[in-house]
């Protein structure tokens, strides 16, 4: 597919999946996915901003004085500007008035000027002048042209303005109702279940009344947790249970099932007449694995990378063990952490090391890896869910979900956290999946032997 467009000389060809680091010439922001790409003279654009209506002239109510004329650099020394609108520095496509040194980017010139949403009675109009206001929605500062409801007085950003009046979050199973009031409500500060820090309670909040659960704006409408498998049919009153923490695709078709990493060969009745699989054919092996429980010293299961300890399976031909629980791994999972459904993969043949997008350790054990994008997590991380109750620690912790990283209290770096309800404490996911009683790094020592002694 080629795409001819006024900054670029050549046709712009698509591209479907952008290399890391590209970013838009158009609005200056960063490129995930596909893009309309110019290898000779670096010009990448987003698909939706190849595509704008750009008028090379526009008459722009914000600026009525004089007409904008469209760069596709900013016409100053060191091709950047500010942007008149919002504020932000701008080194993408412009609209400029030479006469007045005005800019303004393509983000805010094709801002709409009025916005009818569902989420509030009277239609939102676009303020044509950058000032400093408090969002009467999520409750944060912004800078730049505010939308504001003359009847009501209030002023919001522009993505508040548009806010969804229902949202379904990955990590909670019902649809969470965008409200600006709790009933019977005696806290001013409630936990946002998402990112585990206060909710003021006089703003806007997605909530969701059969669970009593609370999420600020931003973290409800994150696009990174937007569960899209789900679809709202409006004629539906009652909130409906997302079935995506129970129902798999159907994609496998090979031996394997989609539930199962092995077929089992050999088994045995045990104590409590419950049959155990003593000899199993693992999809990650390729020899028939036998079930151990004598203990085994100085050896590491090749799933989770970890000293082995019985009852585990392990091949009499080579060098391979594998824990009776991560023999049992389901084949497909779902992860807090990630919207999409994650499929186990074995070491790779190449001795290839991955790392984990939770801890940040390398791995060349089995990983979960996301089917569409990339994403992988080491078995111990996947095991770990929303909540975590850890003998570091007295009281209950939540899995944070803010796309910053936080620093955890146990080793201070700056990674995915799960923090504590009660107090100001914070733990990683390095930190949460340390085996307790063996391999403890000196960087770690002071937070576990506090424990121990
Ligand atoms: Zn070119
Ligand atoms: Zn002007
Ligand atoms: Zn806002
Ligand atoms: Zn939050
Ligand atoms: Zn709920
Ligand atoms: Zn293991
Ligand atoms: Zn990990
Ligand atoms: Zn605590």
């Amino acid at each position: 597919m080629e795409l001819q467009h006024f900054s670029d000389v050549h046709p712009l060809i698509f591209i479907e999946q952008a290399k890391f680091g590209f970013w838009c010439n158009g609005c200056g922001e960063g490129i995930e996915g596909s893009c309309y790409s110019c290898r000779k003279c670096e010009t990448d654009l987003h698909p939706s901003c190849a595509k704008l209506p750009l008028p090379r002239e526009l008459q722009h109510p914000i600026h009525r004085k004089h007409p904008l004329n469209l760069h596709k650099t900013p016409p100053y020394d060191g091709r950047t500007c500010t942007c008149n609108g919002c504020n932000l520095p701008c080194r993408s496509f412009d609209y400029h008035c030479p006469l007045c040194k005005f800019d303004l980017d393509i983000k805010c010139a094709s801002l709409p000027l009025t916005i009818k949403a569902e989420n509030h009675d009277h239609p939102w109009t676009l303020f044509r002048n950058s000032i400093p206001f408090i969002c009467s929605t999520c409750g944060k500062e912004g800078k730049g042209m505010p939308y504001l409801c003359g009847e009501c007085g209030l002023w919001v950003h522009h993505n508040c303005a548009s806010l969804p009046c229902m949202v379904k979050h990955i990590r909670h199973k019902h649809p969470l109702n965008l409200t600006y009031s709790l009933k019977d409500d005696h806290f001013e500060h409630r936990l946002c279940q998402l990112c585990v820090l206060k909710v003021d309670t006089n703003n806007g909040l997605y909530y969701c009344s059969n669970c009593d659960y609370v999420a600020h704006v931003d973290c409800a409408t994150d696009k990174e947790g937007r569960d899209e498998t789900f679809v709202w049919e409006s004629n539906d009153k009652d909130p409906i249970e997302s079935t995506t923490m129970m129902k798999e695709e159907d994609s496998g078709h090979d031996e394997f099932t989609n539930e199962f990493c092995y077929i089992v060969k050999k088994t045995k009745v045990g104590e409590d007449k419950v049959e155990i699989p003593i000899e199993i054919k693992h999809f990650a092996h390729e020899h028939d694995l036998q079930l151990t429980t004598k203990l085994e010293n100085d050896k590491i299961c090749d799933g989770c990378i970890r000293s082995i300890f019985p009852p585990f399976y392990s091949c009499a031909q080579c060098n391979f063990f594998l824990h009776k629980s991560c023999a049992e791994l389901p084949r497909k999972k779902r992860h807090p952490l990630h919207q999409h459904s994650l499929t186990l993969q074995p070491m790779s043949d190449s001795f290839d090391l991955v790392q984990c997008n939770a801890c940040y350790h390398i791995t060349n054990g089995f990983t979960y890896k996301c089917d569409v994008c990339n994403f992988t997590l080491d078995v111990p991380c996947s095991l770990l869910s929303d909540m975590l109750t850890h003998v570091g620690h007295e009281h209950p912790l939540i899995l944070s979900s803010t796309t910053n990283a936080e620093e955890c209290s146990a080793c201070n770096s700056k990674r995915k956290i799960f923090r504590c309800t009660k107090c100001e404490f914070t733990l990683d996911f390095g930190c949460a999946t340390l085996p307790l009683t063996v391999g403890v790094q000196t960087t770690r020592a002071s937070f576990y032997t506090s424990f121990y002694c």
